[in-house]
């Protein structure tokens, strides 16, 4: 249930809402905008049959959400949230791109790519350390001493740090070193792992898994705003199709769906949806062009040497190429993109 308060309500008549709301049993969420406070009454709604919440004091209007999702709702917050990462900012503002290899392989190729996504443009770096491969005999990542080297390359270059966290036991080992915390395609609806997040006081970044519905993938974004945590971005990074002409199809018509029901912010990560170097850079184009407010881009300093998705990795002469023809999109449609911290 949303509760929308009058714009001159006083500070009494909230506590008393908010009080009254908290006896029934409901858990009280407020959102504050520049015009309005909203109250999300969240629980058993039942509760709320015998109580005439519309004639109490302060109360404009009531209105039940009608959505399963409830915190990341348009409804409960109607502006679009900005979530922060050290200076950068992921939301309405400018178009933040995150780059870098798939995993992190090795020390030198880290730090040589770090240092060219940040001279092209990018806004944080990317790299897994723990990384979810189809194969047991596949490289798995370089685990900790990944995320000491992915630590490095954020001392060096300034860039914030996004990397995949897999298991819950390793919750307290990826946040000392990330500054994003990535919830891969594969566990979008591991629900243990996302209450363990939602615990954080950091940003996670949560993929969309690859036969999820949008409302699967918000209610993924439920379970972590329900535990405390708003500090959420979305990612599209394609899902399965009939089509094998790409390693996934990229669903661009999520990011408008998107943005009609939740305030949360939305990127696209063209690489993984393609699969191939040669269309990422289309696949950019048309993500910011249908609205995302931010990319994930694949970069690697030697892609025929990556360890992981080298196919779908652009080189670092590509990424600046991209970084350009994107910059042109995100003008026309009146937006800009991020500057390096
Ligand atoms: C990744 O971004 O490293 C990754 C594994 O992507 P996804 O979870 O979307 O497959
Ligand atoms: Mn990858």
């Amino acid at each position: 249930m949303i509760i929308v308060l009058k714009p001159d309500h006083t500070e009494e008549e909230r506590l008393q809402i908010v009080q009254t709301l908290r006896a029934l049993g409901l858990s009280v969420h407020e959102s504050r905008g520049a015009h309005r406070t909203i109250l999300g009454a969240i629980g058993d709604e039942d509760a709320l049959r015998d109580l005439p919440l519309e004639s109490m004091p302060g109360v404009e209007r009531v209105i039940p959400i009608l959505k399963p999702y409830k915190l990341v709702s348009r409804e409960f917050h109607p502006e679009d949230s900005e979530v922060a990462v050290g200076s950068v900012a992921f939301g309405p503002g400018p178009v933040q791109i995150i780059a870098g290899p798939c995993s992190i392989e090795d020390r030198q190729l880290l730090l040589e790519t770090a240092q060219a996504i940040r001279e092209a443009g990018a806004t944080l770096l990317r790299g897994g350390a723990f990384k979810p491969r189809s194969s047991p005999y596949a490289f798995q990542g370089l685990g900790e001493k990944g995320l000491e080297l992915l630590a490095e390359a954020r001392e060096l270059t300034g860039l914030p740090v996004v990397t995949e966290l897999m298991d819950p036991r390793d919750t307290v080992l990826v946040a000392k070193y990330a500054d994003v915390v990535q919830i891969g395609a594969r566990n979008m609806q591991n629900f243990r792992l996302l209450k363990e997040v939602g615990n954080l006081d950091k940003p996670v970044l949560i993929k969309r898994g690859m036969a999820a519905t949008i409302t699967e993938w918000l209610m993924s974004a439920e379970y972590v705003a329900s535990q405390g945590n708003r500090r959420i971005v979305l990612c599209e990074r394609g899902i399965r199709t009939f089509e094998t002409a790409t390693r996934n199809t990229l669903d661009v018509s999520a990011v408008p769906v998107l943005k009609q029901h939740t305030h949360l912010p939305v990127i696209v990560d063209p690489s993984h949806a393609a699969g191939r170097y040669d269309l990422v850079l289309p696949l950019a184009r048309a993500a910011v062009a249908a609205g995302a407010d931010g990319l994930m881009v694949e970069v690697h300093a030697r892609p025929d040497q990556a360890l992981c998705d080298g196919n779908q990795s652009l080189k670092p002469e590509r990424f600046e190429r991209l970084v350009r023809e994107v910059a042109a999109v995100v003008r026309a449609v009146g937006r800009e993109l991020g500057g390096a911290p």
